[in-house]
């Protein structure tokens, strides 16, 4: 579900970089490149109408050298396996670079779940998840909210493994409900740490947070967050936009009113009238200093990159930017914080919420949110150190200690038999 970019032709492209930086024997580099299970399933529902409907979904798992397989299930009507192995290799690193012991995975289903009733998307999860759960489990691979799911989804999933099971499992899915064995701070983890890596990248090039104009991509739970955590450190959010199309004023968008009349209802924020409408091409295209591209995968292309004005960009999407944009950027000198670092704070509060499940023993918000932050940063400092010991852009950087990180997992545990 991008705009005809070949993702996992990114994904593989990205990893060949970090390949040759780590002189990667060739072996290794090809069992890196591909996924380890790749599962794809049609299922019927039962709709509302009586009518029979087949759906297709996948998951993939891409590496569970250093644990269990862990990533998000993405409801929407342009996803396939290809960008869903590429989401889930993508998950290996990003776990890998914030040093947490699981590898990566994705799901995703083939639906466009407006076209549906609650009914019909409960009937469609606990089928797919029924399809899939041969190869998930707290164990083995653990699914979470991405596009188009969220903590709702992830009950109904929870639920149906459990039934399957004859107990309760909290610990199959992340991104829960609190009082199903979620955590506190989960549903703001990913915004609030693509502020973090903001916070932290500002620093690094001398900006101020406090005063900054940002525009974000996306307005849904990565977006949204960001958007109102970017406004309570002082920045002024001027442009945001959904899946219709945006809005920008150059004096600042009331993020909070925003969020509490429009999220989740895609079109909702063009009924505000205190801007100007702009289409999600020229949002991109703004004038600010950060850019939050949070919505999908190949939004800043070849063709654009040139024209962006920010001087920082910060990844809250996976897989926003090709690596031609990122070279565009790099001779332009603009810095961007990539995807597998900004946008971890997802998966480190997931992983926090599985330990908890595991535990049966559930933390205070302060501590979810003060250990998210610690492992962010540093994180963000060895990221930046590695970039400054290559010679390196950041996300190679990043590649470099996450792919470094699994070679070496695989190596010492050795090729099975
Ligand atoms: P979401 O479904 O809550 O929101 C997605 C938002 O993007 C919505 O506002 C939607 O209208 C908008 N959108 C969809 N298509 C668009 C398009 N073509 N152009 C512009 N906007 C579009 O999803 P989310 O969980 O916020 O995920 C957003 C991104 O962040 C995805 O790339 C996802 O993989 C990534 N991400 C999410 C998490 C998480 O914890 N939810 C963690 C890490 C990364």
């Amino acid at each position: 579900m991008s705009t005809h970019v070949d993702v996992l032709g990114m994904a593989r492209e990205q990893l060949a970089i970090a390949a040759d930086y780590l002189d990667l024997d060739s072996g290794l580099h090809q069992v890196l490149s591909h996924p380890m299970r790749q599962l794809v399933v049609n299922f019927p529902v039962v709709m509302d109408n009586g009518e029979v409907v087949c759906f297709e979904g996948y998951r993939v798992q891409h590496n569970s050298s250093r644990g269990p397989t862990k990533g998000g299930i993405r409801y929407h009507i342009d996803v396939d396996v290809h960008e869903t192995t590429a989401l889930a290799m993508w998950m290996t690193w990003k776990c890998a670079v914030v040093n947490i012991p699981y590898g990566g995975a994705k799901g995703s289903v083939k639906v466009d779940t407006k076209q549906l009733s609650l009914r019909e998307i409960e009937k469609l999860t606990r089928r797919y998840a029924t399809e899939i759960s041969i190869i998930l489990g707290e164990r083995s691979d653990i699914p979470a909210p991405d596009i188009g799911t969220n903590g709702k989804v992830m009950a109904w999933i929870m639920d149906t493994i459990s039934m399957q099971k004859g107990y309760t499992v909290p610990g199959c899915v992340t991104g829960k409900p609190v009082d199903l064995g979620g955590s506190l701070g989960r549903v703001e983890a990913t915004g609030r740490g693509v502020i973090v890596a903001t916070e932290e990248a500002a620093k690094s090039i001398g900006m101020n947070l406090g005063g900054a104009k940002v525009v974000v991509q996306g307005f849904g739970n990565v977006g949204a967050t960001a958007a109102k955590i970017a406004e309570e450190h002082g920045a002024i959010v001027v442009g945001i936009s959904d899946a219709v199309g945006g809005i920008y004023n150059p004096k600042g968008l009331p993020v909070a009113e925003l969020t509490a009349k429009y999220s989740g209802r895609d079109g909702g924020i063009r009924e505000y009238a205190d801007a100007q409408a702009v289409t999600n091409a020229e949002l991109l295209e703004l004038p600010c200093d950060i850019l939050i591209p949070a919505a999908i995968s190949g939004q800043i292309t070849k063709d654009n990159a040139d024209k962006i004005k920010a001087k920082l960009v910060v990844e809250g999407a996976n897989g926003p930017c090709t690596p031609e944009a990122d070279r565009i950027f790099k001779d332009k000198g603009l810095f961007v914080v990539p995807d597998i670092l900004a946008n971890s704070g997802g998966v480190i509060v997931s992983y926090f919420e599985w330990v908890q499940d595991l535990q049966n023993f559930f933390w205070e918000e302060d501590q979810v949110n003060e250990r998210l932050t610690k492992i962010l940063r540093h994180s963000y400092a060895h990221v930046e150190a590695t970039m400054k010991q290559y010679g390196t852009d950041m996300r190679t950087a990043a590649l470099i200690i996450g792919v470094k990180r699994v070679a070496d997992a695989t190596v010492r545990r050795g090729i099975f038999p």
